[in-house]
């Protein structure tokens, strides 16, 4: 297991980290460049935020900066309307921004994001999940862009994503890419996952080739809120060294990309202090 205890290298930021600070939007060109100046190598950056900026100066800046990327965020939504041009296009800006896959959030029950579920049917929309990723996935082959799919926590199945385990995901990935190419794969984001009796067994199924993202934050007791609730590393009860274990076992060498959605808390500090508090953490408790 590599030793993170030393430097930061292989730390990202998911950009939604720090993507609001005292209840203001952190632009994200700022925030690249606040990154850059702590010896930050990687991001993985959110389509709004991107658009925000604007892909060719967010690409150009990256470039700026000698800057990878760990991930795009976020493709999926395969129930709701219009989700194939949608997904097209991030691709396309995935490329364009040199990310080594797109993460895919799968989607739920039709129009329960939006708060009005067409039907009950979790099942029917599974397929529709995998269909559309079977859909996709000629796309994501043509352009030489792995999609990786992000099992959510069973608390998201209706609204957001109704791949719910890493078993899950990886059965969509047999069924759809046996071979192994390469072109598809999942995002281990530890939130999701830490608790699955599973983990490790779905850690060994999916081997290297299949393990395109690794996602760390912690699980706060108690968790006051679904969505944007998640805990500094360490200050939680995921076992991250752990899991980070399991997934280089398995030859996993890419970045440990931090990933905190904390409306009460972390969004609430200065950007500058987060990210010294992720790569403090990201030293002593991933
Ligand atoms: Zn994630």
């Amino acid at each position: 297991m590599r030793d993170f205890t030393a430097d930061h290298r292989w730390l990202s930021v998911n950009t939604a980290t720090v993507r609001q600070q005292h209840g203001q939007d952190w632009p994200l060109l700022q925030i690249l460049d606040a990154c850059a100046a702590r010896g930050i190598r990687a991001v993985s950056p959110w389509r709004d935020q991107v658009q925000a900026a604007g892909l060719a100066e967010t690409a150009r800046t990256l470039r700026a900066h000698g800057m990878a990327l760990s991930g795009y965020c976020r493709g999926g939504l395969f129930t709701s309307e219009g989700a194939q041009d949608d997904n097209l296009r991030a691709l396309d800006e995935a490329c364009t921004l040199g990310a080594p896959c797109l993460v895919l959030v799968v989607g739920g029950l039709p129009g329960a994001l939006a708060g009005q579920p067409q039907h009950k049917n979790i099942g029917a929309a599974r397929r529709q999940v995998t269909d559309g990723i079977h859909r996709l996935l000629e796309a994501a082959r043509e352009r030489g862009l792995p999609l990786a799919i992000e099992p959510l926590h069973p608390m998201y199945a209706a609204d957001r994503a109704c791949i719910n385990t890493l078993s899950q995901a990886l059965d969509v990935c047999d069924a759809l890419d046996p071979g192994r190419s390469g072109a598809l794969g999942v995002a281990v984001d530890l939130y999701h996952v830490w608790w699955d009796p599973l983990l490790q067994v779905q850690i060994t199924r999916a081997g290297k080739d299949r393990l395109l993202a690794f996602h760390v934050c912690d699980w706060l007791v108690p968790t006051t809120d679904l969505l944007n609730d998640r805990g500094m590393m360490g200050d939680g009860v995921i076992d991250i060294q752990q899991a980070r274990g399991w997934v280089e076992a398995q030859g996993f060498a890419g970045y440990s990309e931090v990933e905190i959605f904390s409306k009460a808390n972390w969004w609430q500090r200065d950007g500058g202090e987060v990210l010294d508090t992720c790569i403090q953490r990201h030293r002593a408790c991933v």
